[in-house]
């Protein structure tokens, strides 16, 4: 058999157990097994493969039949300009999460002091921190997690990339960990309402960390945390970022404003055209 087949083959299975992404699935498999980069496949579709590398393709094959996520078959995920190692102790970061780095890179280009000293709750695989990290050069940053797991794999990751000097990590609940004074907060907490939850796709309810994305009957108990003891962390003028889904902008924006602690209320949208960032000044004087 050729690769041509080899996918064409894979493709059809995952199509058939309506897997989206089937052939993209099946190639980003294909790669990883054979350890080379996709594009060989066109430009080599008759190359074979040996036997053992057609079982093993089988079984991740297969593993993705049972809506295991790629990401976590290959254990890496790309993200922002880099490749994340994960695993199921942390949440596959999300394409759509860049939008909270860009608009903390827009905050941190009209700060005037450095170090720029910046914070991100809830790190998980550490993909936001470490993206500015990388960016920022003056960035000192603490993360924390609740999930020792998460934040070990942070921390290879920090140092994959070279940033574990940068980094600062911290276990314990929100703010427990934390002290002193930040420029920039940010988090992508989890915010998924107890009703969303069993409606999440098997992809992401059997496999992503409960504790990554469940947060209550409402949704909104992290966000309600955050907003409040965020305000004992900022500077005068300093941000707080947060991620948050579609539907709780309108809820977001009224427990920012019945805190009084901050002002330049504002939502940026992903590409998709979905609320996706809030982001809020610390007032002086709130
Ligand atoms: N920031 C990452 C991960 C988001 S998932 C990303 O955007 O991809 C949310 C993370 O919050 C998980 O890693 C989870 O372990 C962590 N978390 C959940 N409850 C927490 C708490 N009470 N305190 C700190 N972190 C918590």
């Amino acid at each position: 058999m050729t690769v041509h087949d080899i996918l064409n083959d894979a493709t059809k299975a995952l199509e058939a157990a309506d897997i989206p992404s089937a052939r993209l699935d099946a190639e980003v498999l294909l790669s990883f097994c054979l350890g080379c980069d996709r594009l060989e496949f066109y430009k080599n579709p008759v190359m074979t493969i040996s036997e053992t590398q057609l079982t093993a393709f089988r079984n991740l094959i297969a593993r993705r039949l049972q809506w295991e996520p790629v990401a976590y078959i290959t254990g890496n995920k790309e993200f922002w300009s880099f490749t994340l190692e994960v695993n199921s102790s942390v949440l596959i970061p999300r394409p759509d999460t860049e939008i909270i780095v860009e608009e903390a890179l827009n905050i941190y280009r009209n700060f005037t002091s450095l170090p720029v000293r910046i914070l991100d709750i809830g790190t998980g695989s550490g993909a936001i921190a470490l993206a500015l990290a990388r960016e920022i050069t003056g960035a000192k940053v603490v993360v924390t997690d609740i999930s020792i797991a998460a934040l070990n794999l942070a921390q290879k990751n920090a140092a994959t990339l070279g940033l574990k000097e940068k980094i600062d990590f911290r276990q314990g609940n929100l703010f427990e960990p934390v002290d002193g004074l930040f420029d920039i907060i940010v988090s992508n907490p989890p915010y998924i309402a107890a009703k969303e939850y069993e409606e999440l796709p098997v992809s992401v309810k059997a496999f992503e960390p409960r504790e990554a994305l469940f947060a209550g009957e409402s949704g909104l108990g992290f966000y309600e945390k955050l907003i409040y003891q965020a305000a004992g962390f900022l500077q005068k003028n300093g941000w707080l970022l947060l991620e948050i889904g579609a539907k709780q902008e309108a809820d977001i924006r009224r427990i920012m404003e019945a805190s009084g602690c901050y002002d330049s209320i504002e939502m940026r949208r992903d590409y998709a055209g979905l609320p996706r960032v809030i982001k809020a000044r610390r007032k002086v004087g709130g």
